[in-house]
């Protein structure tokens, strides 16, 4: 399959794209912009090449690309579809289209992979999501119809070989999702690239047994699926749990955007968004090893142990030893990617941001700079302009 080239697009593709405020955007765009297109090789020339591995949390996959160095940097983009953004838990996938011809080249010794496939999305591979079935991490999907392989960038430690350029499925995350944060990335404001069917779902508010509201937390397939109540009594009389209320709204919850090495290998995220909650409000109750429907469990390091979805791929918890003083009172990191807040994937109505100072920044700001700086700049001038002042709050 990599390597053969088919020219018709998916039926749901044959309309032009557009941009979101209506205007038509060419095709050549993006193929450019999200399929790197314009990059090719005269057939008569064997092209200096520079080869890059990616290697997810665990070491059970690993792979490598060899490109011709006059490809460099390749275009990346966000795509913040439902599909991308439940199957990951993040705010969507961060992808790299290879250029046509080049495919990944699997180095493990053994090819140990799960594959996901959305139901009704045919033969065509767009649907099918690859990802390590021991620590979660995605690695990419071919996509048939462009003859090309989609990959996961942030599974490649650096030096990186991409930048971002683009944004597609802008409209599902229903309040702008990550694009509100990201204006522009290295002084380029991002292609965004729209088509009929994206649009935001249409999520109701749910209400628990007592009256209370709820908020739904589901992976793509909905093997894992639970819901987060306001901070209730129980939480707000506990001298720890109270910790993790919002400090500017007792309704709602703290949540934060996390940079370390360690997220970005197990979502093939760049950036992590979580929100924390008390474990035993969450319903049905989540058990303290974290198993339960389709979840499998990672310990990313000794005191860390991470939840994901085993048949979709989706990061969803993160257990740790420091937020966790008695069982009783732990305290889990859970993917804002995977939450279904009627208002849209921020989750505003639910949660206040630490837009004044996203974890790990600094390890981030080794591995790409150009990105971290652009989102945590637009992170804190959202919160600037939208609430009148960028927070630091402390979530341990
Ligand atoms: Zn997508
Ligand atoms: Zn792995
Ligand atoms: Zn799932």
């Amino acid at each position: 399959m990599p390597g053969t080239t088919t020219t018709n697009p998916p039926q749901e593709e044959e309309e032009l794209p557009k941009k979101n405020n209506n205007e038509t955007m060419t095709t050549l765009d993006t193929l450019v912009v999200f399929y790197n297109r314009d990059k090719v090789i005269e057939s008569d020339e064997s092209p200096e090449t520079e080869t890059f591995a990616a290697r997810c949390h665990c070491g059970n996959v690993n792979f490598t690309v060899t490109l011709p160095t006059s490809y460099l940097p390749l275009n990346a983009y966000i795509c913040s579809c439902t599909l991308c953004r439940y199957t990951h838990g993040t705010f969507g996938s961060y992808h790299v289209s290879l250029p046509q011809g080049v495919a990944p080249e699997w180095t493990s010794n053994t090819l140990n992979l799960s594959v996901y496939k959305t139901p009704g999305s045919g033969a065509g591979g767009h649907g099918q999501r690859i990802f390590c079935p021991t620590c979660g991490a995605h690695n990419g999907h071919y996509e048939a119809w462009a003859g090309q392989w989609i990959i996961e960038p942030s599974l490649f430690d650096a030096p990186i070989f991409w930048r971002f350029r683009g944004i597609g499925f802008p409209n599902s995350a229903g309040d702008g999702g990550v694009l509100s944060w990201l204006p522009e990335v290295g002084g380029r404001k991002l292609t965004q690239v729209s088509m009929d069917h994206d649009f935001a779902p249409d999520y109701e508010a749910e209400v628990g047994a007592d009256g209370g509201e709820r908020l739904r937390a589901e992976c793509k397939c909905g093997g894992v699926s639970f819901t987060i109540p306001r901070p209730g009594e129980k939480v707000k009389g506990d001298a720890y749990l109270r910790r993790y209320v919002s400090p500017t709204d007792p309704g709602k919850w703290k949540a934060f955007l996390d940079f370390c090495r360690d997220c970005r290998l197990v979502s093939s995220a760049h950036g992590v968004p979580w929100v924390l909650v008390p474990r035993t409000v969450l319903e049905p109750e989540v058990p303290p090893d974290l198993r339960f429907g389709t979840v499998k469990t990672y310990k990313s390091s000794e005191d860390v142990t991470r939840g994901f979805c085993g048949v979709c791929g989706a990061t969803v918890f993160i257990k740790c030893k420091d937020r966790s003083p008695t069982e009783e009172t732990e305290v889990l990191n859970i993917a804002v990617g995977i939450l279904r807040a009627p208002e849209g994937a921020k989750a505003e109505n639910w949660v206040t941001w630490r837009a004044g100072n996203p974890e790990w920044v600094e390890d981030a700001m080794d591995y790409d700079p150009e990105f971290v700086e652009a989102v945590v700049d637009g992170h804190r001038e959202w919160a600037i302009e939208k609430y009148g002042e960028a927070l630091d709050f402390d979530v341990m």
